[in-house]
């Protein structure tokens, strides 16, 4: 679905060339759920706007369906962290979720069956008619999400999207994500810093690190339940793959498969 192939971004010229990403080289499979983590300053932002189309990269290609990425592709929706920013605050949450597809040329019936399909699977049904300051932060990031969903993209970008909401809210925000990917079939990739995030998330971790930044290991998360924030938490298992990327990102060294 999404290919990386051996992208270089520098930024600047000459003496005060900065070279941001080097090499960086993977795909994401239709149906996959890649988390994407490396410590500030590595680069996240960098590749997440090269991933979107956002800015050109230097070197290398990214394709999305075979097509190279050069402007934000239609298939693709993004969700940021910053969900005050992203929502529009004199809009309702109804029309924050049509928005994006108003200008799609779906008719009004498709568009409002959508919207409320994304509402009610986002859990806000009896708040479409609040304004975003009229909700709680990570209600205003659930509208977000369902703005994503309305839009019924290929591919679900999102960069740090549970970092601005509170522990708990962070955990349902987790769960939802998880629950909405296996109802809507969806492509994800996931960018953040968080690696107990990342593995109890994801399918597939890719680490950024050294200098400049290249993808220095990945590793695959293997749960055999359904994911369960106490439980999958609390396992051994986790333990052992939060310990595997910790040590991949702090030493910049392969990571060994766990089994
Ligand atoms: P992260 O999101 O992982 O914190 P960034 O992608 O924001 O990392 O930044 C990676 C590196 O690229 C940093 O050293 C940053 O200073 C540099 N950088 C980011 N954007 C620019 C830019 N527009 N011009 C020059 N350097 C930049």
């Amino acid at each position: 679905m999404l290919d990386v192939k051996f992208i270089e971004k520098t930024y600047g010229e000459g003496k005060s060339a900065f070279t941001a990403l080097h090499n960086v080289n993977f795909s994401v499979g239709r149906g996959d759920f890649v988390a994407v983590v490396g410590p500030s300053g590595a680069g996240k932002t960098t590749l997440l706007k090269c991933l979107t189309g956002l800015i050109p990269v230097t070197a290398g290609s990214v394709e999305l369906l075979g097509k190279p990425v050069t402007a934000p592709p239609k298939e693709m929706a993004i969700v940021f962290q910053d969900y005050s920013r992203s929502l529009m605050p004199w809009l309702s949450v109804v029309q924050n979720v049509a928005f994006p597809l108003q200008s799609s040329g779906l008719g009004k019936e498709v568009i409002a069956e959508r919207v409320q399909r994304a509402i009610s699977a986002v859990g806000l049904e009896g708040r479409d008619k609040l304004k975003p300051w009229q909700l709680s932060g990570g209600m205003q990031q659930r509208v977000a999400i369902a703005r994503a969903l309305a839009y019924e993209p290929d591919i679900l970008i999102m960069d740090e999207p549970f970092a601005s909401v509170d522990a708990q809210t962070r955990f349902e925000l987790e769960d939802l994500v998880l629950r909405l990917r296996r109802e809507f079939s969806i492509t994800l990739v996931l960018v953040t810093h968080d690696i107990d995030e990342a593995v109890y998330v994801s399918d597939r971790i890719i680490v950024l690190g050294g200098s400049p930044t290249t993808v220095t290991g990945t590793l695959t998360v293997n749960f055999d339940e359904e994911r369960d924030q106490e439980t999958t938490r609390n396992s051994p298992h986790f333990a052992r793959l939060r310990t595997a990327l910790y040590h991949g990102l702090k030493t910049g060294e392969p990571i060994e498969p766990v089994a």
